[in-house]
């Protein structure tokens, strides 16, 4: 697959505030950002136009910029309007919105406190994280050896930048082995998810999904939890160890690139893409495009 670098492509990138030509939105070799992984980060999909729970990526945004100490200057009507245009100059209608967010190059060293924020939104065409055939099908995954840390020794509930950096590997791990992607289990060696989406699974016709406690709440697993009750089925968040993955009916992954992707194999066990995947895929389609 040939790839477009991401750095030379036409269209416009909010930047600080405003409107560059897409090749001009470049940060300083000496960022804090690039040196020590200060960044706090966003993906949001954008459907007909429109982007889906805008509002809600950007409070995370927000509020993970706060926990991260650095002072985010914008509101979230200002992230709100910055999207907006972003789509609107780049004649999105389909596609996937990157705002981010990280120290600049003002101080060098592990403290931090007089660099500036910055903030860019850039958004492009994306159709679909994984071949539409794969998302119908279910995907491969295998457990990586890669572990999420506990919430005391890592932002473990934000998008942050650095936190990316297991997941990369976990990430080339699954594709050395021919997968697409990897299950994470957390430092406890309960199963939490996977690089860049959350986990659940059906039994018996309930759902089942572990306990965010270590990882990140998506938006679409929030999304997908009052899908489900709103169809009568019953959620229950939970720890879920990896011996009982064998007794499992259906399982799928959520996230915003993601949507809703079954997995048709988990180490080599295969899963079949079961009526509960099939319905709660249909009717987060059909959300997204409301
Ligand atoms: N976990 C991780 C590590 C992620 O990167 C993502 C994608 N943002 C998710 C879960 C799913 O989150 P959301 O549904 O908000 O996109």
């Amino acid at each position: 697959m040939t790839l477009i670098p991401y750095d030379d492509r036409d269209g416009h990138i909010w930047l600080d505030g405003q409107l560059v030509p897409w090749r001009d939105a470049k940060v300083h070799v000496l960022s804090h950002g690039l040196h020590y992984g200060s960044g706090v980060f966003e993906g949001i999909r954008c459907y007909g136009g429109k982007s889906f729970k805008l509002r809600e990526h950007a409070q995370r945004l927000i509020d993970g910029c706060a926990f991260m100490d650095m002072k985010l200057p914008y509101t979230v009507e200002e992230i709100i309007a910055a999207c907006e245009t972003v789509v609107k100059a780049n004649n999105i209608v389909d596609g996937y919105l990157r705002p981010n967010a990280w120290r600049g190059p003002e101080q060098m060293g592990i403290a931090a406190q007089q660099t500036k924020i910055h903030m860019a939104v850039a958004a492009w065409a994306w159709p679909s994280y994984f071949p539409a055939e794969m998302r119908e099908n279910g995907i491969k995954i295998m457990t990586t050896r890669w572990r999420r840390p506990p919430a005391n020794a890592a932002p473990t509930h934000v998008k942050a930048s650095g936190l990316y950096m297991i997941c990369t590997l976990a990430k080339h791990e699954a594709d050395a082995n021919g997968c697409q992607d990897a299950l994470m289990l957390d430092y406890r060696g309960r199963v939490a998810e996977l690089c860049s989406a959350n986990l659940f699974f059906v039994k018996n016709g309930e759902l089942h999904t572990p306990d965010p406690d270590c990882f990140l709440n998506g938006i679409t697993r929030q999304t997908v939890i009052e899908l489900a009750k709103a169809e009568g089925i019953k959620v229950i968040e939970r720890a879920i160890m990896p011996e009982e993955l064998t007794e499992m009916d259906e399982c799928f992954a959520t996230g915003t690139a993601a949507e809703v992707t079954a997995i048709g194999q988990i180490d080599g066990r295969t899963y079949k893409v079961g009526p509960v995947t099939r319905l709660l895929r249909e009717k987060y389609e059909t959300l997204v495009r409301c």
